[in-house]
Formats: C-alpha cells, sequence, structure tokens
C-alpha cells in the first residue's frame, strides 16, 4: 500500500515569519526608529549566489529592510575585503552585514567572517555566535538550521528524546543543527548523531533514526530503503541538475530520492519549497533583531 506523508510546507511557514517580520518592522518605524538595514556583500559573479542575493533583497523589500549589495570583482583581494567589511562595521547605519558564500578560491572564508563585526554578523557564521549557541547563550543563530527548527516547531514536531540523524557536518547548516538539535537546555532535547563523508555505513545509522535532516550536498543520497517507517525527514540539499526540458537548463532537486523516502515517511520537506525559504526568513528576523540591539545590546 502506498504512503502519504505530511508534507513541511516550507513556503508558506516562511510566509508567515516575513508576515511576523514586517508587522514588528512597522511597530519599530512606528516608534520612531529608521529602518533595519541589511548590507550584503558579493565577491565574483557565482550564478547561485546572484539568484540567492535576489532573493534576500526581494525578502528585504518585502518587510520593510532596507538592504544594499556591494558587488566586488572576483579578483577582488581579501585585504580589500576586509577594508569594506571594516567600513561597514564602522557604520552606525549598518545593521546587519552579510558575506555571500562561496568566496573565491584565493580567499580564507573563515578570515573574512572573523572580520565581520560579530554584533552585525545576522548570518550567524562568526565563531563568537557559533561559540554561544553550543553553550546556549543569545547569539544570531546559523538561517538554515534556524529555519529547520522553526518548521518543526510550527508543525508540533518536537525532536525532544528522538533519535535525530544529521547527514552533513558543516559549519554553515549541519554542525550548528546538531547543536540546536541536541541542546537539553533549549528547544532540542534529542539524541543527535552526526554523520558525514567519511562515516562508514550510512543506512547503519539512518535506519534507526526517528528523525533525519539531510544537508549533503549529494543528490539522492537517501533513499527509502534509508529510513524506517514513519520516520521525519527533513532535505537540505539543494543541487541543480542539468535538464535542458527546463528553460533555466537544469531543476532543483534535494538530497533525498524523494519518491522513495515518501514511501517511508510520516513528514517530508519538499526541494523546492521546504527548508530553502525558511533560510531567508530567517535571515529577515536575525536584521530585525540587530536593528533592535536585541541580542548583544549595547
Ligand atoms: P558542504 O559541502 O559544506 O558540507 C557537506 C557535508 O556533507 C560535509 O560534512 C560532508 O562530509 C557531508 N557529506 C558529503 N557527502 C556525503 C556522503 N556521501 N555521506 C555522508 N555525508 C556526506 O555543504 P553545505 O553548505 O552544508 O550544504 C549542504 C547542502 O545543503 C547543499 O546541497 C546546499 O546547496 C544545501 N544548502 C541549502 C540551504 C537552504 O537554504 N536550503 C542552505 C545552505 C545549504
Amino acid at each position: 500500500m502506498s504512503n502519504t506523508p505530511n508534507i513541511i510546507d516550507g513556503l508558506h511557514v516562511a510566509s508567515l515569519v516575513r508576515d511576523e517580520v514586517r508587522c514588528d518592522v512597522n511597530d519599530w518605524l512606528a516608534a520612531g526608529n529608521r529602518p533595519p538595514k541589511l548590507q550584503v556583500i558579493l565577491v565574483g559573479a557565482n550564478q547561485a549566489s546572484k539568484v540567492y542575493v535576489g532573493a534576500k533583497t526581494r525578502a528585504c523589500n518585502e518587510v520593510g529592510i532596507e538592504s544594499e549589495t556591494i558587488v566586488l570583482p572576483d579578483t577582488t583581494s581579501e585585504k580589500i575585503l576586509k577594508e569594506r567589511i571594516q567600513e561597514l562595521n564602522n557604520d552606525d547605519s549598518v545593521d546587519g552585514i552579510l558575506v555571500q558564500l562561496p568566496l573565491p578560491s584565493h580567499m580564507t572564508p573563515l578570515a573574512v567572517i572573523e572580520s565581520i563585526d560579530y554584533r552585525k554578523d545576522v548570518d550567524g557564521f562568526h565563531p563568537m555566535n557559533v561559540g554561544r549557541l553550543t553553550i546556549g547563550q543569545p547569539c544570531y543563530r546559523s538561517c538554515t538550521p534556524a529555519g529547520i527548527m522553526h518548521l518543526l516547531k510550527h508543525y508540533s514536531l518536537s525532536p525532544r528524546s528522538k533519535h535525530v540523524v544529521v547527514v552533513g557536518a558543516s559549519n554553515i547548516v549541519g554542525s550548528p543543527a546538531a547543536i540546536m538539535l541536541s541542546r537539553e537546555n533549549d528547544e532540542g532535547k534529542a539524541t543527535t548523531t552526526i554523520c558525514h563523508k567519511y562515516t562508514k555505513d550510512l543506512t547503519l545509522h539512518t535506519i534507526s533514526a526517528d528523525m533525519v535532516i539531510v544537508a549533503a550536498g549529494v543528490p539522492g543520497l537517501i533513499t527509502g530503503q534509508m529510513i524506517k517507517e514513519g520516520a521525519i525527514v527533513v532535505d537540505v540539499g539543494m543541487n541543480r541538475i542539468p535538464d535542458p526540458t527546463t528553460e533555466r537548463g537544469y531543476r532543483l532537486v534535494g538530497d533525498c530520492d524523494y519518491d522513495s523516502v515518501a514511501e517511508k515517511a510520516s513528514w517530508i520537506t519538499p526541494v523546492p519549497g521546504g527548508v530553502g525559504p525558511m533560510t531567508v526568513a530567517m535571515l529577515m528576523k536575525n536584521t530585525l533583531l540587530a536593528a533592535k540591539k536585541a541580542v548583544y545590546p549595547d
């Protein structure tokens, strides 16, 4: 008999988050404050990065956050980039600073991220924010895992006491997601296993999981045979697959083989329309927090 999982609808939930931010921004303006401002830096002409920056700019416009994008050529030196960041750190009219990743290969991403004032690091990538996350202190939480936590909460899919397997251990998705899911004093409270490319037998772990969060960047990595009946599956993957039948010449797929996983899962995120829109919505939330100095008061 075929199984029909419940859909975790990121498009819908993200629009609710943006509505909430828009109302909060209106209240903030009505109280006599200037609009929150997000400063984006885009280095180089990576096509996917341009698309992501466009989505962030549109979301800012929608919720009443001012946004400005500095576009630098991909030959820009790390020194020049850091100088531009320093100017923004010192600019009181800028609340949030976001350097779009990936950076050109001659740059060290962590060194660039560390040059952002952590009080303006609305992406939540600065070691100060990551460190504070791990010990449960107020911080900017990385937008994608924060978006996953928000989705789970919206659908009352509590990770508490569940066995959650996170596939992928990057600094921006897998690792912070595992921290948020496992902290016993915050909303997570899950027993969490982190898998990565060195994991010997991935199925051994995923098959026993009540919830699987996949952020590996490998299309079709997780199949139905690898998950247990009734598992909750969150697919973070966003992979461009060449597809000459589409206008853009590609289509987006996740890290799960959707059809076979849907046969087993009780809940599942579609790709696109799952985690992706949440990332941008959480960025709007973080930028408003920055304007209000709610995380790091003066
Ligand atoms: P990354 O390349 O930095 O990290 C990938 C992680 O997956 C690594 O820890 C690696 O060890 C692990 N991995 C790779 N192959 C594996 C395998 N065969 N088995 C188990 N683990 C494996 O990637 P990232 O930046 O974390 O992104 C992961 C995916 O999520 C990508 O598809 C990316 O496009 C997507 N993403 C989506 C959003 C969003 O908003 N939805 C945001 C960020 C990233």
